[in-house]
């Protein structure tokens, strides 16, 4: 074997177990009890203060590469992924220039990508107006799956689909079997809803109501009933929609859901004034739903937790007058998804092993890896090395990924990512040894 680590504590299907485990040609070969005797060029004793994880895997990032490199890029964003634990990344179809709507795009970006990623990066296709044609191509080259908006994306790009747009695109999608992920937010109930100009977080709140994501949230379910296609509803922060999403489950509509870090974390009642920082559509609410959220999580109702990592340069974010209305919508959060969800999981009393699951195996199943997401025979040996009770201040000029803002700023949290490990490798920073991945080859 190539390199063996030695854990008292490892996150496996058994639970949080001593362990030893085996690595050859970057895959596991061998999990076998703590004290076994085991051959290997390199044997790793993880100290008692840490828990060795799977690699996580990160199915919603906005790498904006090409074509807005300038908010970031895969250099930046794959250091950041790895020095957050992160070892497998899915970069969203849209604030890249082309957007990923047809197979000569996803040629660009995986070409944009070759030889600059330091974890492995895979990607999802974009449905818009006009490119059901395209999808059949794209799902052959390999993308995951394919997003749509139902609403204005926020960039012109990648305008949304109307209600019979999504009905075909979910009948197409249907035909090869992909899926096809959400951006849940009604247009009407936001156009009707009032105006988000200003420093006011409530204001801005008022402007894009749960109403909205409600509705938008009972179409799809009904379109996905009608029409039988595996969808994913993106970033869910109104819990009022947990109820219809445990109804359509009961009903066997071919539903899963994620939300993020941020609606986990935040609540809209502590927000500053002009904190744009926190912006991001759907927005933060209020703390109420903040806890209804975890209990959709602890009621397997939310199935990933999932970064939603939408970075912009300070300029676009507006932090020089705070006004929500005009501020770039997106939170830069790869590097601290795990110990922002650790800190506020762990008052509540889950466990490392619900975290895991949360971020690492049920993602990787969402996108039909079957090497990904677990410490497990014939897996890909992608390890998070994790220090569980450290806590450290997050100082947004110190993370990895290329503009220097986040929400998290000047947040205590608990866990320190020690080390992380691609494929058998540690992950340095240095050399990019990642590699771009197609749907069933991973
Ligand atoms: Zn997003």
């Amino acid at each position: 074997m190539d390199l063996v680590f030695r854990a008292r504590r490892t996150v496996t299907a058994a639970g949080e177990v001593a362990r030893s485990i085996g690595v050859a040609d970057g895959k596991i070969v061998a999990i076998e009890p703590y004290d076994a005797e085991m051959d290997a060029d390199r044997v790793i004793d993880l100290d008692d203060d840490v828990v060795l994880l799977p690699g996580l895997v990160d199915t919603h990032v906005h790498v904006n590469d090409p074509g807005r490199s300038e908010w970031e890029g895969f250099e930046t964003a794959t250091r950041a992924a790895a020095a957050g634990g992160v070892t497998t990344l899915v970069d969203m179809p849209l604030n890249s220039i082309p957007p990923t709507v047809d197979v000569e795009s996803l040629a660009v970006k995986r070409k944009t990508a070759e030889g600059k990623v330091h974890i492995d990066v895979g990607f999802w296709g974009g449905a818009v107006p006009g490119n059901l044609g395209d999808l059949r191509g794209l799902h052959d080259a390999g993308v995951f799956g394919f997003k749509c908006f139902l609403l204005h994306s926020g960039v012109d790009e990648f305008p949304p689909l109307g209600a019979q747009e999504l009905e075909d695109a979910l009948r197409a999608v249907r035909g090869f079997g992909a899926q096809m992920i959400v951006h849940a937010e009604n247009s009407d109930a936001i156009e009707h809803a009032p105006a988000a100009q200003g420093a006011q977080y409530e204001k801005f709140l008022r402007s894009r109501p749960r109403g909205a994501e409600n509705v938008a949230i009972a179409q799809v379910i009904e379109l996905a009933r009608w029409t039988g296609a595996r969808v994913h509803i993106l970033h869910l922060s109104s819990s009022d929609a947990l109820p219809m999403i445990a109804t359509a489950r009961r009903d066997g509509v071919a539903l899963t859901v994620e939300t993020c870090p941020h609606y986990l974390c935040f609540t809209a009642e502590e927000i500053p004034e002009g904190a744009t920082e926190f912006k991001c559509c759907p927005p933060i609410r209020e703390a109420e739903n903040r806890e209804a959220l975890w209990q959709g999580l602890a009621d397997g109702l939310i199935d990933c937790v999932v970064s939603d990592h939408s970075p912009c340069t300070p300029e676009l974010k507006r932090l020089d007058i705070g006004d929500f209305g005009v501020a770039w919508g997106g939170i830069a959060s790869l590097q601290l998804g795990l110990p922002a969800i650790w800190t506020e999981a762990r008052k509540r009393g889950f466990a490392l092993t619900d975290v895991v699951r949360w971020m690492a195996e049920r993602p990787a199943a969402q996108v039909g890896m079957r090497r990904k997401g677990h410490i497990a025979l014939g897996y890909d040996a992608d390890f998070c090395v994790f220090a569980p009770d450290e806590g450290f201040v997050v100082d947004a000029g110190k993370l990895r990924h290329r503009n220097p803002v986040s929400a998290y700023h000047g947040r205590t949290l608990s866990g320190v990512v020690r080390g992380t490990w691609l494929r058998g490798a540690e992950v340095t920073g240095e050399e990019p040894a990642g590699t771009l991945l197609r749907r069933g080859m991973c």
